[in-house]
This record gives structure tokens, C-alpha cells and sequence, in this order.
């Protein structure tokens, strides 16, 4: 990148890529009154993917780790000015405003409120009601499930209205006991509230708990699931506005006792909640569907199996099974290296492009393009689903954002940077095992 007409002989720190990132260890380090350098093949700061950001800043992440980085980093994007140590000139601007998150069916929204909720970031949960009164222009109708730009279907009108009891699945840690997860079902109504739930009872003794914790964690080092599901002790029945519904939470549906049980206290219906990727293309997954229609010979319910990865069966009370689905599940788009790099250096798919400009148009009626332009874009993630923040020997480093954290964590993430190459102790809050470098071979 051209510089300045005399670059220093020797810095004490040179970094590579004048990036948001580059840029942001940088400063961190020259603050800590070290010379830097910073290359770029490029020939402007900011060149690379940092040009292209939409500048977003969100806070909604799937780990602590991602939602602290981003919370951090925010209060610096308030103060830019102040964070960059009081320069002159136009600066970058946080425009503060809402942002809308809407759920797709069986998200596990609590994953994310308690996530939020931990680290302190304002937020509310709004139903369709109060979403259609704050946001009129909002189309509430049910999109699911999500189309590749390709689908000739894509941009289509919606196909109905969420007008239904939903019983979501739920597993997550538990919110009070370091060493417990909780396995669940929830019925929910169409306005949203939770009206009942359901804690699994049979749990999976070494999938969900370890027998003897104690005793095989000795031998066993860290092979053994960390956290036991804390069972439930409830009948396993869910109260709805459309009757009491059975549950038997994936492999309970194997003892006919639950069912039985459930069916005794009165449920009309059984469903079983389950996902069967731990045994995806194994004899368990028909096993299960086999289960599922002795529980409704037994009970003269039918029986509706439902799993995102596995068999979906729906089972009639003489035991027939009258429909039954199961595909891979699998959205992502895997290419060589090379095709990937061949890609990057295209300026997108026009057939893509002319999808969204037709999705806009139909939802921006009247509107007038003032500038369009398309350029590829890639998103990467790590092995770990964070950023690398390492050492590779001695003298070099690496900062590598991924997992949709660089731009808007970039603030927070370049101080740890600097802070791992100059020797300072990791912040006690941050894991520091998430950040470690490990490459595919
Ligand atoms: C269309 C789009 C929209 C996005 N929207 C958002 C958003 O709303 N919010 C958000 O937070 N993030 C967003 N992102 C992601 C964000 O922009 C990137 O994650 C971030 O800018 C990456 O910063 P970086 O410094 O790691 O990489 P870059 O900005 O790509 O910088 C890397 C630099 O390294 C240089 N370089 C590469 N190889 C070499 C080499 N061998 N020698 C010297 N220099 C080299 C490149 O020239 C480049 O300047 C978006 C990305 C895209 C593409």
C-alpha cells in the first residue's frame, strides 16, 4: 500500500492487513507506546472486507463470549472519538436504533434473552400483536422455511399465519446450576405465551447424565458430557387451548410407561420431540419410527414424531404409519479452496442480485435506486465458532475475526490482541480457550 515517503527502518510491531481489525490492534498498540507498521497489499485502509460492511452493530449472539465482544465494543463505537483519543476530522458515527429479531420456528429464544440478559443489553419480547402495533409496515406472515436466492420460489408471497399451538423443544445449560442442562418442551400459543412445559424424565444415561460421575470421571478425563440434564418429575402431559398433548422427549418414547402414563392423565394426543443427529444413518432412527407406532397401539393416540435431523413420522392409533419424512438437513454450500477463491474474486451472481431486487421492489413499492453494486462476499468461520486470538511462535500473532464477530467486536477484539502480544494477562471474563488458534490440517 503506498505510504509514507520514508516508512521506518524498524518497528517494534508489524501489522499485517489494514483492515478494521489490523487497524484496531494498532492502535492499541501504539498506545501502549509501541511503533507500529501496518502493510496492506491493498492501496487503501479499509479496502478489503471492512469497504463492503453494512456497518451494523447487533449484539444478538449464540455465545457469551460474542455478545460481551460486541457489548464492549459499543460503548467505544459512542465514544469514537473519544475512544481514538480526540482526533479532528469526520469520524465514524453510531446512529443508534432497535433491531428486530424475528423467530424462526423452534428457536430456542431464551438461548438468546439470557444471553442478553446476563451481559446487561436492553431488550424486549414482543408477540405478533404488539409486533403488528409498533410495526405497521411488517408483513407477520410465515416466510418459514428460509429459501436460497436460486429457489425460483424466493421472494414468494407468504404461505399463511402462525395460527397454531407450538411445542418447542428446549435444551440448554441450566440458569441457576453451573453443572446442569435442562431438556424440555414448552406449549406455546398463537399469541405467544408459554402456557405449560415439560421436563424430560428419562434421561440418556452418558448422552445426558453420567452414572457414577464421580467414580468415571477418574478414568475417563474429559471424554464424559460436562453437565447432566436435570430430569423432571412432572407428568408428561402439556395443557393447551387445544387439549392436553403427550410428550415423550425423544428416546422416552422407547418406555412404554411414559405414553401410558401420559395417555392415563388424559392426553389426546402423544408427540415426540426429538432429534436424532447423534444417530443420523444408523438403525436407531427406525427404530424410533417402530416405537412410535407400538406407544400408539398401546394407547389408541396417534402419535406425531417430529425431529429435525432423523424421521418425522405421523402415526395413526392402529399403529400405521401414515406419513414419514427424513432428509439430511443441510443449508450450507460446501466448495474447494479453489472454486471459493475463484469465487471471491467474481462480483457476485447477477441471477442472485435480480432475485433481491425484485424481493425489494415487491416490498418497497415505488422505490428509486440511486447507486447499486454487487461484489461476492464470503462469510468464514473458525473450527471454534470465535475469533483466533493466539500466538504462532514467539514473534507472530494472529487476530482472525470470523463467525460475523470482526467488524463490529473489532474494538474489543483488537485489545485483546494487543493484549496476548504484550504479554498482559487474558480478562478473567472471557474464556480464553475459545480464542485459541487451531487450523485444519
Ligand atoms: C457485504 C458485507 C456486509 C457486512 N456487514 C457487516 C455488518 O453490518 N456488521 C459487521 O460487524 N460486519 C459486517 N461484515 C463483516 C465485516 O465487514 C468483516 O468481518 C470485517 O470488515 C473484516 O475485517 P478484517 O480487518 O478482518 O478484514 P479486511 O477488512 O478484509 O482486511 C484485511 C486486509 O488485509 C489485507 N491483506 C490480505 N492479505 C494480505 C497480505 N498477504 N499481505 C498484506 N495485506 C493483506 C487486505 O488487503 C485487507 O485490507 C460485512 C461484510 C460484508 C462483505
Amino acid at each position: 500500500m503506498p505510504g509514507p515517503s520514508n516508512p521506518p527502518g524498524r518497528a517494534d510491531v508489524v501489522v499485517i492487513g489494514a483492515g478494521v481489525m489490523g487497524a484496531s490492534i494498532a492502535l492499541e498498540l501504539q498506545r501502549s507506546g509501541r511503533s507500529v507498521v501496518v502493510v496492506d497489499k491493498g492501496n487503501a485502509v479499509g479496502g478489503g472486507s471492512t469497504s463492503s460492511s453494512s456497518a451494523v452493530v447487533r449484539f444478538n449472539y449464540s455465545t457469551l463470549a460474542g455478545v460481551v465482544a460486541a457489548w464492549e465494543s459499543v460503548q467505544r463505537w459512542a465514544d469514537w472519538s473519544g475512544h481514538l483519543g480526540h482526533v479532528d476530522g469526520p469520524l465514524a458515527r453510531l446512529v443508534r436504533c432497535p433491531m428486530l429479531f424475528l423467530e424462526p420456528p423452534g428457536f430456542p429464544r431464551s438461548e438468546a434473552t439470557s444471553l442478553l440478559a446476563e451481559v446487561g443489553v436492553p431488550f424486549e419480547v414482543l408477540d405478533e400483536h404488539e409486533l403488528t402495533r409498533r410495526f405497521p409496515s411488517l408483513d407477520t406472515g410465515r416466510f418459514f422455511p428460509p429459501r436460497r436466492p436460486d429457489d425460483p420460489c424466493f421472494g414468494d408471497p407468504p404461505t399463511g399465519r402462525l395460527d397454531a399451538v407450538l411445542v418447542p423443544g428446549w435444551f440448554h445449560r441450566h440458569p441457576t446450576i453451573a453443572t446442569a442442562n435442562l431438556n424440555y418442551s414448552t406449549a406455546m400459543e398463537p399469541d405467544g405465551r408459554v402456557v405449560d412445559r415439560y421436563d424430560k424424565v428419562r434421561t440418556v444415561p452418558f448422552g445426558e447424565f453420567v452414572p457414577f460421575r464421580g467414580l468415571l470421571e477418574a478414568v475417563s478425563g474429559t471424554d464424559l458430557p460436562a453437565r447432566d440434564v436435570l430430569p423432571g418429575t412432572g407428568p408428561a402431559v402439556l395443557d393447551s387451548s387445544i387439549g392436553r398433548l403427550g410428550v415423550a422427549i425423544s428416546w422416552e418414547v422407547f418406555f412404554e410407561h411414559r405414553t401410558r402414563d401420559a395417555a392415563a392423565d388424559g392426553a389426546e394426543v402423544l408427540l415426540n420431540p426429538t432429534n436424532g443427529a447423534s444417530y443420523w444413518l444408523t438403525v436407531l432412527q427406525s427404530q424410533q419410527v417402530a416405537s412410535s407406532r407400538l406407544r400408539a397401539l398401546e394407547t389408541g393416540r396417534w402419535v406425531l414424531q417430529v425431529a429435525p435431523t432423523g424421521f418425522s413420522a405421523v402415526v395413526d392409533p392402529q399403529g400405521r404409519t401414515v406419513l414419514k419424512v427424513g432428509k439430511p438437513q443441510d443449508d450450507h454450500v460446501r466448495v474447494s479452496a479453489t472454486d471459493l477463491a475463484a469465487w471471491y474474486r467474481t462480483d457476485g451472481d447477477p441471477t442472485f442480485a435480480a432475485r433481491l431486487d425484485r424481493t425489494i421492489g415487491g416490498l418497497l413499492p415505488g422505490l428509486r435506486w440511486l447507486d447499486r453494486w454487487m461484489t461476492s462476499c464470503v462469510t468464514t468461520y473458525t473450527p471454534t465458532g470465535h475469533p483466533m486470538i493466539d500466538a504462532l511462535d514467539d514473534r507472530v500473532f494472529c487476530c482472525i475475526g470470523g463467525n460475523g464477530y470482526a467488524a463490529k467486536c473489532a474494538p474489543a477484539l483488537g485489545e485483546l490482541a494487543a493484549g496476548i502480544l504484550l504479554g498482559n494477562s487474558w480478562p478473567s471474563e472471557v474464556d480464553r480457550d475459545l480464542f485459541r488458534a487451531s487450523f485444519a490440517a
